[in-house]
């Protein structure tokens, strides 16, 4: 049987509860989702900002508020699947913030923006994820719901991220408070050189 938070949308247990509620429901589905390998994929994802909420997706075989992203195919670079990525969940045009990316004039390397983060976090008991974490800024648009995937899209300010009704994950809040902070960094910092 599905876990209840999958069952009833309602997302009331706490985290801990749920991960060990969601692992056992894993084992019991064959595909939950569609993987790439057996055992690692690469994965990427995005925290957007924007007037200093982040954007997150609740995510509907998961069950769980997550930041846009997902598997970086065989035919992809990171960077590729993260444009992609953003196009399909949210259609925002972003730029990366936090990204170090140098232009090289070489015939066979593409520089690619490194990550602000990396982790590997368990999906199911056999298969795990490693994950290239960024950090953007919405440059335009309003995000759009992929209803194939998602139920919700929603920004979070700071304190909606600790708010027990969204019983967000230790990694997704730390990750977005970091996204948070590293746009008001920026900001700062232009204030400084008066720009
Ligand atoms: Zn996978």
């Amino acid at each position: 049987m599905k876990p209840s938070f999958m069952r009833t949308g309602r997302v009331s247990d706490s985290a801990l509860y749920r991960r060990i509620e969601f692992a056992l429901y894993a084992q019991t589905q064959t595909i939950i989702m569609s993987h790439i390998h057996e055992l690692i994929d690469w994965v990427v994802s995005v925290y957007i900002v924007k007037d200093g909420k982040v954007l997150l997706v609740r995510h509907k075989q998961l069950g769980m508020w997550l930041p846009i992203g997902g598997h970086v195919e065989l035919d992809e670079d990171p960077e590729q699947a993260l444009f992609r990525e953003v196009e399909e969940e949210c259609g925002l045009e972003i730029e990366l913030i936090g990204s170090a990316k140098p232009s090289l004039n070489d015939p066979i390397s593409k520089p690619l923006p490194t990550p602000a983060f990396i982790d590997i976090h368990k999906i199911s008991p056999k298969h795990r994820h490693i994950v290239l974490v960024y950090v953007a800024r919405s440059k335009s648009g309003d995000p759009k719901l992929a209803e194939k995937e998602h139920h919700d899209i929603r920004w979070f300010s700071r304190a909606d991220l600790r708010k027990k009704e969204f019983g967000l994950l230790p990694a997704i809040i730390f990750y977005a408070e970091s996204a948070l902070k590293m746009d008001e960094y920026i900001e700062k910092s232009k204030e400084f050189i008066g720009r």
